[in-house]
């Protein structure tokens, strides 16, 4: 066998994640390594974790990525805050409620079932009666941004409710941060993850989380040691400094993906020229552009519109039509990626990320003609130039 250097065709990303990274933080990542000790490193981490706080808009003093991709940073959040026969609720509306309800159970601790049906957002009031008949609980974990199902659940008020009952609150923010508004000390979430590959549009392979002082508590007393040694807080935070004190004493816990931070630090850069608001309605105008465009060729979204998310389209697969062979065809000849559907959505939907740098508008126009060719390969009348114009116009209106 031959072996040579791997040089990938560029892609467009529009999937579930990962999203386009752009030029400034793929450069990022070729700069010259150094130590994770050394000084100039350490100052690098000190603006990481600022950044990151900007990012979550808290103060949390443990605030920082964990270096390993977002399920880490779940799994991260439950084996620091759960102890062994503990109780847990767990919302799950999705592929990743699930994902939750799997690692609570493997801390050792019993998870409480919120059940909502796929495409729907977490039910509020049988949030509150399981509280209600859950007086023991200590958590309530959400999903922000379901990204297997395009759905958005009001955490704001599921931390409220958490909160009502002395139950910490557990969000999952992967697909929500930089993309939709998610606001740590606003809403009192005591412990939320993110990832990088999403909304902020880094490279995969590191997970932002941010604990409040009630969970910080949590974790520095814990009956148990945490089962992890590697992901276990009350070791990390000797690296990553558990105050916001610049510059502070670090010692080795394990060695930093020293790289992926450099790209980390320029997607947050990005994002902090950018400015919060500004990100949030980019993907909100991207979206709706999309949502014309797709629906003047005829395709319809699966969620309803009050709880849909902008960065993630689950839009339902016509009649007659083979999902699979029309991704196919995105990407052979259009180098466009987009996600297929997942558990109960399988077959049944394809998945659009408008994620980061992927929610513009040359993305937006460049996949309605790509879907209308594909859509007509495969037998069904649209009508191109209609969609692109349709979509056109909604980036007109919002130039003014
Ligand atoms: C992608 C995703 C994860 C998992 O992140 P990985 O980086 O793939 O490990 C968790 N939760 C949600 C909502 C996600 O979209």
């Amino acid at each position: 066998m031959a072996f040579s250097t791997f040089y990938p065709q560029p892609r467009m990303l529009m999937g579930p994640g990962p999203s386009d990274v752009s030029a400034r933080v793929l450069s990022a990542l070729a700069r010259p390594t150094i130590g994770h000790l050394d000084p100039e490193f350490i100052g690098l981490m000190d603006q990481i974790k600022q950044l990151l706080q900007y990012a979550f808009q808290t103060s949390n003093a443990l605030t920082l990525p964990v270096s390993a991709p977002g399920s880490a940073g779940m799994e991260t959040v439950f084996v620091n805050l759960i102890e062994p026969g503990d109780q847990v609720i767990v919302c799950r509306n999705g592929a990743f409620g699930e994902r939750m309800r799997e690692n609570v159970i493997r801390c050792g601790a019993q998870a409480v079932m919120v059940d909502s049906p796929w495409g729907e957002a977490v039910c509020l009031d049988l949030l509150e009666q399981t509280l209600k008949d859950h007086p023991d609980a200590v958590a309530v974990a959400a999903v922000h941004a379901e990204t297997s199902t395009g759905v958005c659940s009001d955490v704001e008020a599921i931390a409220r409710l958490a909160r009502e009952y002395q139950c910490l609150s557990i969000i999952d923010a992967v697909t929500s941060l930089g993309g939709i508004p998610v606001k740590v000390d606003e809403w009192g979430i005591d412990a939320i993850y993110s990832g990088t590959q999403k909304c902020l549009s880094c490279v995969p392979g590191l997970s932002p989380v941010s604990f409040s002082d009630t969970a910080v508590q949590r974790i520095t007393s814990r009956e148990h040691p945490v089962q992890s040694w590697f992901l276990d807080l009350n070791l990390v935070i000797g690296y990553w400094g558990k105050d916001d004190q610049k510059g502070g004493k670090r010692s080795y816990h394990h060695t930093a993906p020293v790289n992926d931070l450099y790209a980390l630090h320029e997607a947050l850069l990005m994002l902090n020229e950018e400015t919060l608001p500004v990100a949030w309605q980019r993907h909100q105008l991207n979206h709706e552009a999309l949502r014309v465009g797709l629906e003047t060729l005829g395709l319809s979204f699966t969620v309803s519109a009050d709880i849909r998310l902008p960065q993630l389209n689950a839009v339902s697969i016509p009649e007659g039509i083979d999902e699979a062979s029309l991704r196919e065809q995105l990407l052979k000849k259009w180098q466009i990626e987009i996600g297929a559907g997942l558990g109960s959505f399988a077959g049944k939907v394809w998945r659009i990320g408008l994620m980061g740098q992927s929610a513009c508008q040359s993305n937006v126009l460049t996949l309605l003609a790509a879907m209308a060719s594909c859509l007509t390969t495969q037998g069904l009348n649209v009508d191109s130039q209609a969609a692109i114009k349709a979509a056109s116009q909604v980036y007109e209106v919002a130039a003014g």
